[in-house]
C-alpha cells in the first residue's frame, strides 16, 4: 500500500481532526461529495436521482462515537431520515455504521439501536437497512448482529470486502441475504487482506462472479471501476442472469456521467448519499483510494474559508508531530 493512501487513512482515523473538521463544516471540496447537513438537503438529492431512475442508499455520516448520548442521538437521526424517505415515497434505503451506533463501547446499547432501526424499517415496507463495513476488527460485530437480526428480520444485509481473505466465506455463509460487494476501503494487515491492486481487483471480480452465480437474494456491485462494471455487463448476459438480479452502486459526486448512462441502459442503480456534518473521515478515505480525488480540494484552496482549514490541518499535523492512526 503507498504511502499516500497510508497519510490519508491515518488522518481518517485522528479523532482530533475528525472532531475538529465537523465544527468547519465540509470544506476541501467534500461539499461535492456530500449531499449536505440536513434532512431537507438529502430529500432533495434523493428527488433528482430518483427523476433519473437512480436509486439512493442515505447515510448519516458519523464516527468516533464515544459516548451512549451520542449513539442514541446518531439512531434518532437515522430514523428521522428513514421516516423522510417513508413519507416522501423516495426510491431509497439506508446504510448504517455499528460503530455509529455504540458498537465500539458497548455492544447490547449498539444492538437495542440496530434493533429498533431495522424493525421501524421493516414497517416502511420492508425498507432495507445495509450495515456498511468498517475496519476488520468490527466485522465480527456485524455478522454476530445480522445472524440475529435475519431470524427475525428479511430486510437487513452487508457489504462484502474483496481485499479480505475472509470474503469467501462471507459470500457462502450469506446466499439468502442482499448484500454489496466492494473491493475495500481501509488499511489492513497482510495476515489477514490482499495489498497489492492486482490481488485485490482478480479477487473482486471472483466474488461478483461467484455470488451472481450463486445469489438467493439481490446483489450491489459497488464500484467506479468501468473494467469491472464491463466485464459484470458481459457475464451476466453470458450466463442470463436477469438484470432483475443485481445492481451497480456508485458514491455520490463521483462519475455521475457513468452512473446516469448505465442506469439509462436499462441497469438498476444506486447511488451512495452520504450527509452530516461529520464529514472528514469518509472524505479523507475517498482521497486515499484514488490521487486523482484531490483535484475535488485543490479546486477549493483558493477559498478562504479552505485556506483556514488547510492552515487549521497543518497546525495539528506539526503538533502531533506525527498522524495518530486510531488503530
Ligand atoms: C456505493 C459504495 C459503497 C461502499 N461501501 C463500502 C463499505 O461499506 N466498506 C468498505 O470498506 N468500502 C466501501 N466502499 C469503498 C470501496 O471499498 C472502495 O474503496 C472504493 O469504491 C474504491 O474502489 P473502486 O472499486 O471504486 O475503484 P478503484 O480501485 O478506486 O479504481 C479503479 C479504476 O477505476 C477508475 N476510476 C475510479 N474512480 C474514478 C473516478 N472518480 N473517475 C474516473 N475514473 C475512476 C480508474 O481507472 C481507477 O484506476 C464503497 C464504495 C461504493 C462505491
Amino acid at each position: 500500500m503507498g504511502l499516500f493512501k497510508n497519510f490519508f487513512i491515518a488522518l481518517s482515523n485522528n479523532a482530533f481532526l475528525n472532531s475538529s473538521a465537523k465544527k468547519i463544516g465540509p470544506s476541501l471540496g467534500a461539499n461535492k461529495v456530500v449531499a449536505g447537513n440536513s434532512i431537507a438537503d438529502v430529500v432533495k438529492t434523493i428527488q433528482r436521482l430518483n427523476d433519473k431512475n437512480i436509486a439512493a442508499t442515505v447515510d448519516n455520516l458519523g464516527e468516533f462515537v464515544n459516548s451512549k448520548q451520542e449513539a442514541i442521538a446518531a439512531k434518532n437521526d437515522i430514523l428521522k431520515i428513514m421516516s423522510a424517505i417513508h413519507s416522501n415515497g423516495l426510491n431509497a434505503h439506508v446504510s448504517i455504521k455499528l460503530s455509529q451506533l455504540g458498537a465500539e463501547f458497548d455492544s447490547q446499547l449498539a444492538y437495542d439501536n440496530v434493533y429498533e432501526i431495522v424493525k421501524k424499517a421493516a414497517e416502511y415496507n420492508q425498507m432495507h437497512i445495509n450495515f456498511d463495513t468498517e475496519k476488520y476488527d468490527s466485522l465480527s460485530d456485524i455478522t454476530h448482529t445480522l445472524d440475529q437480526l435475519k431470524t427475525e428480520f428479511s430486510n437487513v444485509g452487508t457489504v462484502i470486502q474483496a481485499y479480505l481473505f475472509k470474503a469467501d466465506e462471507l459470500i457462502d455463509k450469506y446466499p439468502d441475504l442482499r448484500l454489496r460487494l466492494v473491493k475495500g476501503a481501509y488499511k489492513e494487515s497482510p495476515y489477514i487482506a490482499y495489498q497489492t491492486t492486482e490481488e485485490i481487483d482478480a479477487n473482486y471480480i471472483r466474488l461478483i462472479e461467484k455470488r451472481l452465480l450463486n445469489a438467493k437474494n439481490f446483489t450491489s456491485i459497488a464500484t467506479h471501476d468501468h473494467r469491472v462494471i464491463n466485464h459484470v455487463k458481459k457475464f451476466v448476459e453470458a450466463h442470463n442472469i436477469d438484470k432483475s438480479q443485481f445492481e451497480f452502486q456508485m458514491l455520490y459526486g463521483f462519475r455521475t456521467e457513468l452512473a446516469e448512462s448505465i442506469a439509462k441502459e436499462g441497469y438498476n442503480f444506486t447511488i451512495y448519499v452520504p450527509y452530516g456534518d461529520d464529514w472528514f473521515g469518509y472524505f479523507m478515505r475517498r482521497l486515499a483510494e484514488r490521487p486523482q480525488n484531490l483535484t475535488l480540494a485543490f479546486k477549493e484552496f483558493v477559498k478562504p474559508k479552505s485556506l483556514a482549514v488547510v492552515g487549521a490541518l497543518s497546525v495539528t499535523a506539526l503538533l502531533l508531530g506525527k498522524v495518530r492512526n486510531k488503530r
